[in-house]
């Protein structure tokens, strides 16, 4: 049952339960195809032939960390509106052979970083592990997800006594600085028999793994009114998740609506499964093939298509707002922001800027502006990269954020609403170019949620 309701608080809480269950990427990707699983949505395999029904929802996953879902509004749909934002956050990774002894007692494991993470607010909190298994099952290799559900491993401070200088700005070494501690007296050699023990597995038959650090800490809402909602991994899955709600929720207009989340964001989208690989135009090209359509129909369709590229963005930060540009000054709960930069990191220009802003002033959603301060280069994200293999109108947005790539960041708790709503919106609109350089928005809802459900 889809929640129609559309209170922020709630929102909220929903939002923090996701994060929660989604330890590592493959868990995040796990359980994004539960909520589609549970609407009805058939997957099918990259390896199979794909037969699409008119009215059918159906979506395909990479690698089990990036997974595309989409619907068939009929053989004679217009293009996509493709939404698009990322499921990994910044870690470490747990390296091969990674226990290490010192002191004769102590076991530290060997990590190494896995994206630009701040580095300092990963000492002294409860961490634990997370991520896949291959195991050997007879003849053939299976993935299972596992997660170490307890306060496994933390990563000490050095003393201030130690390190008189640990207040004037440090540079941590990760191979020093930053490998935690698991055990003491005996721990020696039980690493990855925990981590057997938590996938329900034996030990000897876990012949591969990618496991990752995850922090314990809980998501909190919290502030004088409750406005602030903290909690790791909220870029990217804020956006994630309010996308896919929005997703859910919306009626199917002219265009297929496109739903998609991409791994490996924070180390360079140019990976299999990466906003730079070809998942996104294989999809769209086989959902043409198995409407029986031609490359030249794709081609039409293209230019009647939208993309939205979904991505935390900076809020003004109470303490440093000089770090902000000067006329444009995003905050927590103030809606949707929208991306700029000159050199096109983002997407966005003045043409999808207007047409975005046309669907969120249609529903009343607040949107605002992020440009970085013309003296900083600011970060980039998912949205060109992945225009190189499906070349498409595009604005990039995000919602407001502080402390971003800290293993706990803040956001304001209305905004995962606003992009829940927001989403909702772009999916039932088609955008047309009628003549060059003259646009048109078109609502015109074919299926609405229930037949959906119905049809499949
Ligand atoms: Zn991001």
């Amino acid at each position: 049952m889809i929640l129609m309701d559309y209170s922020w608080k709630l929102c909220t809480e929903e939002l923090i339960a996701f994060i929660e269950n989604s330890p590592s990427v493959f868990h995040a990707v796990d359980n994004m195809r539960r909520m589609l699983d549970k609407e009805g949505y058939v997957q099918l395999l990259e390896g199979n032939r794909w037969e699409l029904k008119e009215g059918g929802c159906y979506y395909v996953i990479r690698n089990s960390s990036s997974l595309i879902a989409f619907r068939i509004p009929g053989r004679d749909y217009r293009g996509f509106q493709i939404m698009a934002s990322h499921s990994d956050s910044p870690t470490f990774r747990i390296k091969e052979n990674p226990e290490i002894e010192t002191e004769g007692s102590y076991v530290k494991l060997n990590v190494e970083k896995y994206g630009g993470m701040l580095c300092a607010p990963w000492f002294d909190r409860p961490l634990s592990v997370a991520g896949r298994l291959v195991i050997k099952e007879e003849n053939r290799l299976v993935t299972k997800l596992v997660s170490v559900d307890k306060d496994l491993l933390l990563i000490p401070s050095l003393a201030i006594h130690m390190n008189r200088e640990a207040n004037d700005g440090y540079k941590y070494n990760p191979q020093k600085d930053m490998l935690p501690l698991y055990g003491i007296d005996g721990a020696k050699g039980s690493f990855m028999k925990q981590v057997a023990l938590a996938a329900g597995v034996e030990e000897t038959a876990v012949i591969g793994s990618d496991l990752f650090l995850y922090s314990r800490m809980k998501g909190s809402v919290w502030g004088a009114d409750e406005e602030f909602i903290s909690s790791g991994k909220l870029d990217d899955l804020q956006c994630a998740y309010a996308s896919l709600r929005g997703f859910l929720e919306a009626g199917t207009g002219e265009s297929v609506p496109v739903y998609c989340v991409f791994d490996n964001e924070e180390v360079g989208s140019s990976t299999r499964q990466g906003a730079a690989s070809t998942f996104l135009q294989d999809t769209l090209l086989r959902i043409q093939e198995g409407l029986g359509k031609t490359e030249g129909d794709y081609r039409r369709a293209l230019a009647s298509s939208f993309m939205i590229s979904a991505d935390n963005a900076h809020g003004v930060h109470p303490n440093y707002p000089e770090k902000a540009c000067p006329t444009n000054r995003p905050k927590l709960n103030g809606g949707i922001v929208i991306k700029y930069s000159a050199n096109q990191r983002y997407t966005t220009d003045g043409v999808s800027a207007a047409l975005l802003k046309e669907i969120l002033d249609g529903a009343g959603i607040p949107w605002q502006v992020f440009v970085n301060r013309s003296d900083l280069p600011g970060g980039s994200t998912l949205g060109n990269i992945s225009l190189n293999q499906v070349s498409v109108k595009c604005a990039d947005i995000g919602l407001a954020q502080l402390a971003m790539h800290s293993p706990y960041e803040t956001a304001g708790v209305k905004d995962t609403e606003y992009l829940i709503r927001a989403a909702k919106e772009f999916f039932e609109t088609s955008v047309l170019e009628c003549e060059s350089g003259i646009f048109e928005l078109k609502k015109n809802i074919r299926y609405t949620h229930n037949q959906h459900m119905s049809a499949s």
